[in-house]
Parts: structure tokens; C-alpha cells; sequence
């Protein structure tokens, strides 16, 4: 579980972000950024902060913020009561975005995975997204992404969030049963 401490400080540290990405947000939400810590006590090197400006039940649009070496779980998102998964781009505003998708890799990766846990990031297949370069995941297959020195600020704008259909390849964050991020 995430502490009202721990929860202050990696806010204060997302706005900082979106201040460095030039992003306005009112102040309304700067309040209601969320913190996903995917409840694996790691958040350094497991987690995010993510600010949803719409989701509605055609669209969605929000803003991620990784810190240095923070890093969002593989996961797919799979069709829902027979509703298509969803689809979404990321495109990077600001720093640099290591993305993994299911595919080949050459073996060498920018990111790297949290020590203990390398059964859990199985889609080798490298993007790097830098400042105005942007990917799109298709529904129901495994991604996962990490930001680079400087932490990351991506958009992402996807079809409807459902993230409590999410699914992860490490069974500990499906376990939590908790609502997820991206
Ligand atoms: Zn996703």
C-alpha cells in the first residue's frame, strides 16, 4: 500500500514533470494525479503517476509520468464482454521511453528489468520513443515500457480503459485485484 507520504511525494514529482514536458494542467488536476504502485512495494523501480483527462466509452486520453528507471508491468488488454480490447498510443512528450511488444529483439535492451523479476517481461521486441515519436499497441497484445535517465512524460490515447480486465504476466498484480493504470 502506497503511504499519504509516499503518495505526496511522487505527485509533487509528476507535476514537476509536467512542468519540465511545458504541459498545463488546472489545479483541479494537479490534485487528482494517481500513483499506481501495482502493490508490489517497488514503486521506484514498478510504477507510475498518470493524470486521465477523458474516458469515456469510446475514448480515452491521459498523461503518464515515469520517473528515472520507474517502469509499467507487462500487460495486455483483452476483449471484455465481447467488446474489442483496448487499443492505444503512446507518444512521448518529454525524456526517453523504452517500449517492449511481443516480437523478436536483438538481445540487447535499453531498459532494465527489475532484478527477480525477468519472468515477468517477456515481450523482447525494443521501441524507443523519443520527444514527438509515438507507437500504437493493438488490443489483447503484451506490452510493457520503462523511462530512461531523465523519466518520461507520455500521452497516451486509447479506446475505453477498462484496467480492472487488464492482464499481467506477473500473477502477483493480477492477484491485487486493484485498478491499474495504462
Ligand atoms: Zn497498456
Amino acid at each position: 500500500m502506497l503511504t499519504r507520504e509516499d503518495y505526496i511525494k511522487y505527485t509533487a514529482e509528476a507535476a514537476k514533470y509536467f512542468e519540465k514536458a511545458g504541459i498545463a494542467i488546472t489545479e483541479e488536476e494537479r490534485a487528482r494525479i494517481e500513483v499506481a504502485e501495482y502493490e508490489l512495494g517497488c514503486i521506484d523501480k514498478v510504477g507510475l503517476e498518470l493524470l486521465v483527462y477523458v474516458n469515456t466509452d469510446r475514448c480515452c486520453a491521459k498523461e503518464l509520468v515515469l520517473l528515472p528507471g520507474q517502469t509499467c508491468p507487462e500487460h495486455r488488454h483483452p476483449e471484455v464482454n465481447g467488446k474489442v480490447g483496448k487499443e492505444e498510443t503512446f507518444r512521448c512528450r518529454y525524456g526517453e521511453v523504452y517500449l517492449y511488444v511481443d516480437g523478436e529483439g536483438d538481445g540487447v535492451t535499453k531498459a532494465k528489468i527489475p532484478e527477480g523479476m525477468e519472468k515477468y517481461f517477456t515481450c523482447k521486441k525494443e521501441i524507443i520513443l523519443k520527444p514527438g515519436e509515438q507507437y500504437t499497441i493493438m488490443p489483447d497484445t503484451f506490452h510493457w515500457f520503462q523511462a530512461g535517465p531523465d523519466g518520461a512524460v507520455v500521452s497516451e490515447f486509447s479506446t475505453k480503459s477498462r484496467d480492472e480486465y487488464d492482464i499481467y504476466t506477473d500473477p502477483r498484480i493480477d492477484a491485487a485485484g486493484k485498478r491499474h493504470a495504462d
